[in-house]
């Protein structure tokens, strides 16, 4: 008896997963968290309408989506002042990303991204045989001259940017990002992954023409729009790219519920003011929070905050343990230096409670585990 025969590239992949979800942390502790901190999911949660669109597209559900999304592209391309046809929605930023990794990596091509930065973007490229080269961050900021010089070095197709930056939080000016463009090698394309770009300051959103083809921009109802479960994101690109995605994705991939529910979000910007308003707030108290106990934190254009733990990654490790054995989940950056810290998502005054009680024991114990090594 045999098995499927592989292709070579999966039958050689090791396993992997680019990030454990917290509620498989959760059956591991045997419990669930008090304060689910490590996602940058909004617990704010989605706009009211967005909950009663999608309540009531629940009946409609027989129906596949139109597979054109028309409705919500008509509507995203008038907020930005683009046509349909430079849009593409999508199941995610992570699903697109797939997408865009099919679209433009074969085995072996050159693909640039930062040492530490989104991983789901390079468990794509390795899932499609790319090869990944990294740069360190400068600063706690992605360093985007030196990932376009090595894209020269390495005649890269793709240089992948996420500004702002998860997981530092950091961000390049807009001006920068549209300087840049001109010294991209020939043939490599910028994406631009802006999943954080409702709390951004203005000037860290480049003014780039939508028809430009050096760039793919990406965006998404998950943060700002609290509807990670949802999985609704768009592409931003020029009209023959997004033509070009037609050939590959899944067209009837999309969930007409949530399609609803994002074009309900889409419309309701009251509650994405409040909700940036609300998570302005928590930065703040995340800041008082760790300042409290003796720590700094890092400038934030995102939902959450990289807080410096002040030492290295196995004392911010444990940190991260140690709260999440007092229930809170939050994550961490993979790479040194930047993994001195840990990653909080903004959140409710209630996660920020719990966050308050449990930051000063967590740094208790890693402390002790520290002096006993
Ligand atoms: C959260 C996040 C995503 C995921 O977005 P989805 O639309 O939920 O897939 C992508 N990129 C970055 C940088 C993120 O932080």
């Amino acid at each position: 008896m045999t098995g499927p025969r592989y292709t070579r590239l999966v039958a050689d992949l090791p396993a992997t997963v680019p990030f454990v979800g917290p509620e498989e942390l959760e059956r591991k502790r045997g419990a669930p968290f008090r304060a689910r901190l490590g996602a940058n999911e909004s617990g704010f949660g989605p706009s009211p309408f967005a909950i009663a669109a999608m309540q009531d597209e629940a009946a409609e559900v027989w129906k596949y989506a139109d597979a054109s999304h028309e409705e919500l592209k008509a509507a995203l391309a008038e907020e930005i002042g683009a046509t349909p046809d430079n849009i593409l929605i999508g199941e995610g930023i992570d699903g697109l990303l797939g997408y865009t990794v099919r679209l433009l990596v074969a085995q072996g091509d050159a693909v640039v991204t930062s040492d530490g930065a989104y991983p789901t973007f390079n468990y794509h490229v390795v899932g499609f045989g790319g090869d990944l080269h990294k740069v360190p961050y400068a600063h706690d900021r992605e360093d985007l001259r030196a990932l376009i010089a090595r894209a020269h070095e390495t005649c890269a197709k793709i240089v992948y940017l996420a500004n702002p930056d998860n997981p530092m939080g950091t961000c390049l000016k807009g001006s920068e990002i549209e300087a840049a463009l001109d010294t991209l090698p020939e043939g490599c394309t910028l994406l631009l992954d802006e999943a954080y770009a409702e709390f951004a300051p203005a000037d860290a959103v480049p003014n780039i023409a939508w028809d430009d083809p050096r760039v793919i921009r990406f965006r998404t109802f998950s943060k700002g729009y609290g509807m990670a479960g949802a999985r609704v994101g768009y592409v931003i690109a020029a009209p023959e790219i997004i033509k070009s995605y037609d050939k590959i994705r899944n067209h009837f991939g999309m969930n007409r519920m949530a399609v609803a529910g994002a074009l309900a979000a889409q419309q309701d910007k009251d509650w994405l003011h409040q909700v940036i308003a609300l998570v302005e707030q928590s930065k703040a108290e995340i800041a008082r929070i760790a300042a409290d106990n003796g720590l700094t934190t890092l400038p934030s254009a995102t939902n959450f905050v990289a807080v410096d733990c002040g030492a290295d990654g196995v004392f911010a490790r444990r940190v991260l343990e140690a709260l999440a054995g007092l229930g809170v989940f939050v994550r961490m950056p993979f790479v040194a230096p930047q993994n001195r810290c840990i990653r909080i998502s903004a959140g409710t005054p209630d996660d920020m409670a719990v966050l308050a009680d449990a930051l000063p024991k967590a740094l208790q114990a890693a402390r002790q585990e520290t002096s006993a090594d």
